[in-house]
């Protein structure tokens, strides 16, 4: 049983409005996270059937009450001031066995004061999709939110074309947002602001509030979680795809996956989603678009900050600054851990760098290569390095470039620098055509390719055969191009 919580309640009510979950004709269990549930304190699993009823809305957990939160966001650079839960609700919070407080949310559980024109609904698709992603995101230590549970509603949602619908549960260490503070900022409802930051501060970091001003405090913290959290996509090729404020975590965690996909050929500019047609949110982007988002961030926090020599306006952009520096830190650290390198070798920089141009320019698969350079790296036989080469149309170059990686390795020997590389190398990522392909079986009625699938994205560094088939890039034909929100 999960032992729900309400603090959020407590907090002044434009932040939250009370709303019921619409049942649905047929709810069916999917996929339930045994193991996620037992962190949240479940010991004993209850039977199918009462899961689908508790996970799809249609009889809500003993002990949660159901509420939809507010939030405004600037969606690709554009202010609107409500937005919300439009097919969300809060069901509460469960203290985790490591004591941190989890929200647990129902997505596509019908409509909500805020739903504005949307049904509340979610398809089978999304919902899949957002499954299998956030769990390999959980797999690879990359802060996310994570899956809990799906569930087939028995209903049909009507986007293009009818699709089946279905109920997903998340759990997140809040599903507070940028947009949030925006929320209560545009409304000029400062004791509603002042007592989100208190929360925020008091839930995710407790130790702004021994500063001299908790407020900056804040604001540093989670510019530095996002920094940490942006680095971490960068190194896996991941494109979030629609980083809008209202998308982007306070406790800097993966939220909200809707277009997103991981780059499979190695392209700076590369663009997944259907609706983002300037790139405003292409790889390369996300760095500059999470600092743009937490300067979003930082306005909603003036009022609450003390003027002490510098203005407050000097003190928050120094902050946000300082996310540059951050990032770059934790990049660096990342990119040593990819090529095999010691934290400190001033290599690892020019290097990558070098190596994106190489993935760039001979059509590189991402994860293909880092995988094959993990081999090289471990065996230095002859045979790998060919599969490696095999994957450029340059071989010349990237043989050149392997000579220049291979002096500075040799120069970082040792064999925890090879454990940190094969951990920061997955084998197996949610590759775009794999999940289309379970979502189209899904829709026929067939979930073992799900089940395949996530097994295999769980367990990224597993090298059976199984795992080798699905981690092969996308053949020609197979390639997905277009990703879309699945609102
Ligand atoms: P998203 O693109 O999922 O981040 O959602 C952006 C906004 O649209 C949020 O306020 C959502 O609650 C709302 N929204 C998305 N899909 C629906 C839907 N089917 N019904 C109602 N509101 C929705
Ligand atoms: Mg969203």
């Amino acid at each position: 049983m999960l032992s729900f919580e309400h603090q959020f309640a407590t907090l002044p009510e434009p932040l939250w409005m009370a709303c019921q979950p619409t049942p649905v004709n047929q709810p069916t269990l999917i996929v339930f996270n045994q193991r996620l549930a037992e962190t949240l304190g479940m010991e004993v699993k209850p039977d199918d059937a009462t899961l689908a009823q508790w996970f799809s809305g249609n009889q809500l957990p003993p002990g949660a009450e159901s509420r939809a939160l507010g939030y405004a966001g600037h969606q690709f650079g554009n202010f609107v001031p409500q937005l919300g839960d439009g097919r969300a609700l809060l069901l509460g919070e469960v203290i985790d066995q490591h004591g941190i407080r989890r929200d647990v949310q129902l997505k596509g559980s019908g409509r909500t004061p805020f739903s504005r024109g949307g049904d509340g609904r979610s398809p089978l698709g999304p919902v899949l999709r957002e499954y299998l992603v956030s769990e390999f995101m959980a797999a690879m230590g990359v802060p996310t939110t994570r899956a809990l549970a799906a569930v087939s509603t028995g209903e049909r949602v009507v986007r293009q074309l009818p699709e089946p619908g279905a109920v997903f549960t998340r759990v997140a260490s809040s599903h507070l947002r940028v947009g949030t503070f925006q929320f209560a900022a545009v409304r000029r409802d400062e004791a509603a602001l002042k007592a989100l930051a208190d929360h925020v501060i008091a839930r995710h970091y407790p130790e702004a509030a021994s500063a001299d001003d908790p407020y900056l405090a804040l604001l540093e913290a989670v510019v530095a979680r996002q920094a940490a959290l942006v680095a971490r996509w960068m190194s896996l090729g991941f494109i979030h795809g629609v980083m809008n404020t209202d998308n982007c975590s306070i406790a800097g965690e993966t939220i909200d996956y809707g277009p997103c996909a991981f780059m499979e050929q190695f392209d700076p500019q590369k663009v997944f989603s259907s609706i983002d047609q300037g790139k405003r949110y292409a790889f390369d982007n996300q760095p500059a678009i999470a600092q743009w988002n937490l300067a979003r961030f930082a306005e909603t926090l003036l009022p609450l900050m003390r003027e002490e020599g510098d203005t407050v306006v000097e003190q928050a952009t120094d902050a946000i600054r300082h996310f540059e520096y951050l990032f770059d830190v934790e990049q660096c650290r990342l990119h040593a851990d990819k090529l095999g390198l010691a934290p400190e070798s001033d290599q690892a920089d020019p290097l990558m760098k070098a190596l994106k141009s190489q993935m760039h320019q001979g059509r590189m698969d991402m994860t293909a290569t880092f995988d094959a350079l993990t081999h090289y790296a471990s065996t230095s036989s002859e045979l790998h390095k060919e599969a490696l080469l095999a994957l450029t149309t340059q071989p010349n170059e990237l043989a050149a470039w392997l000579d220049q990686w291979q002096a500075a390795q040799l120069a970082s020997q040792g064999s925890e620098r090879l454990d940190a590389m094969r951990r920061a190398n997955p084998v197996v990522i949610p590759r775009n055509h794999r999940i289309q392909e379970v979502i189209d079986a899904a829709y026929e009625g067939d979930f073992a390719p799900f089940h395949t699938l996530l097994a295999a994205v769980t367990q990224p560094f597993d090298e059976s055969a199984e795992a080798r088939r699905l981690a092969a890039p996308a053949t020609e034909n197979e390639q997905v191009l277009r990703t879309f929100c699945g609102t």
